[in-house]
């Protein structure tokens, strides 16, 4: 058992060590942020536009199968332009 002792010691007062405890504290934090932003978006990407005039008034009307993925099965996220009334498609992960 001392050399595991003495081994414990010296990994702890290394600075990895130190550091990565530090990081460890960090995840809750970060987990509540970014369960904060998956929130705010939950249908929208901030950066999804509309494909024919750039309005980001879009409004999610449904999903279809990608037309390049959908043997994968990936699915476009279908949203109607608020402003000019044309049709966006967004690609999303096979979950949702
Ligand atoms: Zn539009």
């Amino acid at each position: 058992m001392g050399i595991m002792k003495d081994a414990w010691d010296i990994i702890k007062d290394r600075a990895e060590w130190k550091e990565m405890q530090a990081l460890v504290k960090k995840i809750p934090e970060l987990e509540q942020r970014i369960a904060a932003l998956e929130a705010r978006s939950s249908n929208i990407n901030s950066e999804d536009v509309c494909d024919h005039c750039g309005s980001s008034n879009l409004r999610r009307t449904g999903s279809r199968p990608n037309p390049t993925f959908k043997s994968l099965g990936v699915k476009d996220a279908v949203f109607l332009c608020d402003d000019c009334g044309k049709e966006s498609a967004f690609i999303i992960e096979p979950s949702k």
